[in-house]
This record gives C-alpha cells, sequence and structure tokens, in this order.
C-alpha cells in the first residue's frame, strides 16, 4: 500500500490570504485513484523549515507531492530545499530555458538571472512540461520515493497533474481500485432520526461507508466505495442505496446533484403548476434558489419581497384587522401574503414566509419563530408555524428549506 503525502509551501499559506485548494483537489484525484494520503503538510517560504519538512517526508510516505516554490523570485525554495536533503544536482534544462527565452523576446523585455532560475531540474528527473507558465515540473525518483514537484498556480497545477502525474502514479502503483463517493439528499427528517433509522446499517457496513451529515442546504448522507472498477463501484452504491431508501425513501431528495429546488422544480412541472413567493424574513432567497435551476421559467413566475409592514398591507393587501391584531408573525398575515401573491402573479401556488430572523424579538415572538403558507387557487391552504434555531443567517436558509419540505407534501 503506497502512502502519500501533500505538501504545500507558501507563507500566504499559513496567512490564511489563501486556501490550500492545492491540497484538496489533489487529494480528491488521489483518492478517486485509490491511492491513500496519510499526510497534508503546509510550510511557509523558509529554506529550513522546507528542508526540515521534506526529510520528514522522505520517512514517512512513499509518494510526496509539492506545490509551489518553483517560479522566479527569492522565496521560491523547494529546489533548494529537496537539494539540501537529496543532494542531487541541478542543472539546466535546454527546452524550457528556450522557453523563457522565447516568452521574454515574444515580449520585449529583458530576462534576468533569476528567470533562469526557473529552469533548473534535479539531474536525472523526468520534467513535466508547464502548458500555461513557465517553471517546468518535476517528478523525481529519490531512495524508493517519488517526489512530485508541481508549480503552485492551481490552473498549471492541475493540467500538470492530470496529464502526466496520473499516470505515472498508476503505473507506479499498478492501482488497481478505484474509490468513488454518492451523496443521497434528504429533506423533512432530523439528523439524529435519520441517523438512528440507519444506525445498524451505518455500524456493519463498510464497503461503501455510510456517513450521514448536515451541511448548509440540508441533511446528506455520503457513501464511499472502494472497488475493482467503475462498474463494481456503482453496482455496490445502488445496492447500499437501496437498503437505505428502504427505511428512510420518504424523506429522500435525490443524489448528487439533484437538489431540492431541482426536485421541487421538476415536481411543479409534472404537474403543470406555476409558484410566485411572497417573501418577508427570506429576503427572496426562496425564489433566488428556484431560479437558479434552468428551465425554472416554466414555473417560478417572480416574487415579492414584502419586508416592510406597509409593503404587506400596500402592495399584497394584507388586511388591517390581521396586522393590527395578530401582526405581521401571525398565520393569519402568511396566509393572506400567500393568497394574494398567487392571485397577483396569477399562478397555481403561492407560498409566503414571514417570521423573526433575529436576532432580537418581534412583536413579542422570539427569533426564530416563522410561518410559511402555502395557497392554491381553489382557495385551499396550508399553513405552519415554525420555531427554528441559529443565527439570523440560519433562521432564514432554515426557512427555505421548510418551504420546500411543506411544498412536497
Ligand atoms: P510562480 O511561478 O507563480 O512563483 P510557484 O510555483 O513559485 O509559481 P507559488 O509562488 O508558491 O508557486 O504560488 C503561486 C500562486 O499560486 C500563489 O500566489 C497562489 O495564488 C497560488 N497557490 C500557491 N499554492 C497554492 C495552494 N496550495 N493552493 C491554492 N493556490 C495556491
Ligand atoms: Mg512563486
Amino acid at each position: 500500500d503506497y502512502k502519500a503525502e501533500i505538501i504545500a509551501v507558501g507563507t500566504e499559506l499559513l496567512l490564511g490570504q489563501i486556501a490550500n485548494t492545492n491540497a484538496q483537489w489533489i487529494s480528491k484525484q488521489l483518492a478517486e485513484n485509490g491511492v491513500n494520503i496519510h499526510f497534508h503538510q503546509v510550510v511557509g517560504d523558509n529554506l529550513a523549515r522546507v528542508s526540515q519538512t521534506f526529510l520528514e517526508a522522505q520517512e514517512r510516505s512513499d509518494i510526496i507531492i509539492v506545490t509551489g516554490g518553483l517560479g522566479p523570485t527569492d522565496d521560491d525554495l523547494t529546489r533548494e530545499a529537496f537539494q539540501m536533503i537529496s543532494g542531487l544536482n541541478l542543472v539546466i534544462h535546454e527546452p524550457s530555458l528556450n522557453k523563457i527565452h522565447d516568452y521574454f523576446k515574444k515580449h520585449d523585455s529583458e530576462m534576468t538571472s533569476n528567470n533562469i532560475k526557473q529552469a533548473r531540474v534535479f539531474s536525472g528527473a523526468h520534467v513535466l512540461t508547464n502548458q500555461i507558465g513557465m517553471a517546468p515540473g518535476m517528478i523525481v525518483e529519490f531512495k524508493g520515493k517519488s517526489w512530485i514537484f508541481l508549480p503552485g498556480v492551481p490552473s498549471e497545477m492541475m493540467r500538470m497533474f492530470s496529464d502526466d502525474v496520473i499516470p505515472y502514479i498508476s503505473e507506479r502503483t499498478g492501482q488497481t481500485h478505484l474509490i468513488k463517493s454518492m451523496i443521497l439528499r434528504f429533506i423533512g427528517i432530523g439528523e439524529a432520526k435519520l441517523e438512528y433509522e440507519l444506525q445498524d446499517l451505518i455500524r456493519k457496513q463498510t464497503n461503501p461507508t455510510i456517513a450521514p451529515l448536515a451541511q448548509q442546504d440540508g441533511l446528506i448522507i455520503r457513501l464511499t466505495v472502494k472497488a475493482t472498477s467503475n462498474d463494481e463501484a456503482n453496482e455496490l452504491l445502488e445496492q447500499c442505496k437501496g437498503q437505505i431508501l428502504q427505511r428512510v425513501g420518504d424523506f429522500y431528495v435525490g443524489s448528487d446533484n439533484e437538489t431540492v429546488e431541482k426536485k421541487a422544480l421538476f415536481m411543479l412541472k409534472q404537474h403543470k403548476k406555476t409558484i410566485a413567493a411572497a417573501e418577508s424574513l427570506t429576503g427572496g432567497k426562496f425564489t433566488e434558489t428556484l431560479i437558479s435551476v434552468p428551465g425554472a421559467s416554466e414555473v417560478c413566475k417572480g416574487g415579492i419581497v414584502c419586508y416592510d409592514a406597509e409593503v404587506k398591507r400596500n402592495i399584497l393587501g394584507v388586511s388591517l384587522e390581521t396586522l393590527q391584531n395578530e401582526g405581521t408573525v401571525s398565520q393569519a398575515c402568511a396566509i393572506e401574503l400567500a393568497q394574494s401573491i398567487l392571485k397577483l402573479l396569477k399562478t397555481d401556488i403561492g407560498i409566503s414566509f414571514t417570521g423573526v430572523a433575529g436576532p432580537h424579538t418581534l412583536e413579542g415572538k422570539p427569533a426564530g419563530t416563522v410561518f410559511i403558507a402555502i395557497a392554491n387557487k381553489q382557495g385551499k391552504f396550508l399553513v405552519k408555524e415554525h420555531l427554528f434555531t441559529g443565527d439570523r443567517e440560519a433562521i432564514r436558509r432554515k426557512s427555505v428549506r421548510k418551504g420546500y419540505d411543506m411544498l412536497f407534501k
């Protein structure tokens, strides 16, 4: 079993000025190709610390992937650091040097000795052409370990990785298995309840593994399978999905990129229904998510953000009686909003959101109190009071999710 390690070099990573997206991207590629990643490291542009980091990696890993620090500036130290631990010579790579020469000629500017630095490679290295930028990458086999040096610039790194590194690693590891994931999306069920329903499955299932996760856009289960072929992976994933849906299929939305808004759109389209939303605390979020799905125009006519009580009164025609006796955060107000928006925008369905996003109470109601109503042309309606927890953003997001949930019922 080959152990891989990723080392990202760059002080701006340590300072939090940029996120280490290179490591994340590389990890995903390696995982999909069945390579185990044991460590991620980030180290600043400091010769002693970079070489120390390299030394550790040489001890404990088989495939070491380094990104960054191959450029022309003084803080680009990756070559020097590896030279310190390996004692390998650096030589000029003629094709790379010519490329740099040409670049400067074409742009009519002076080439400095710094730029020549970028063309230096370890003797015996397998040089990886940079299709986008200047500095070439390298694969160096040193004392039984594979060192792969890639530029820090993500586009350059990705191109090199896909073109040259993946084929190299597959050959090196004689890789016969791959790792594949599937996401199952759920709505209308809590995390605890979902886990409870699947407890024994989660515990005894090892391939694929089952991991429930509460995410921003709802509850998901991630299945991860190890298999020898794509077909085998798909079969194992489908089998496991089937077992899960037998228990909690009622709350299933879709897999991978089948989101709740896509499902809502699909369902409304199937029933040939149009919808419009009157949104107070959600500020248009519901309409926004729906319209983000291609093909929304057949289903969604639009909406009105009725944040202020005056707008509820003057534009949406909520009755004075309701506003004075019940308030804007009330069942009655939600119903009137839903009924009014469907009439105003001439749709089959109207949905409304009114509540207290927080952090302060409103009309004597605590933050998180939200009324959602759904009305249809036949004069029927459904209205529910909810009490959501979390900060303002979370309450608004949960309101939108619950709106979809109610729509499915
Ligand atoms: P250059 O020739 O541009 O100097 P380099 O190989 O020396 O390339 P760095 O100088 O370390 O690489 O990084 C170049 C740029 O690439 C950084 O400014 C940053 O925007 C991006 N970058 C570097 N490392 C990472 C990383 N780990 N994740 C995401 N982006 C990165
Ligand atoms: Mg650099």
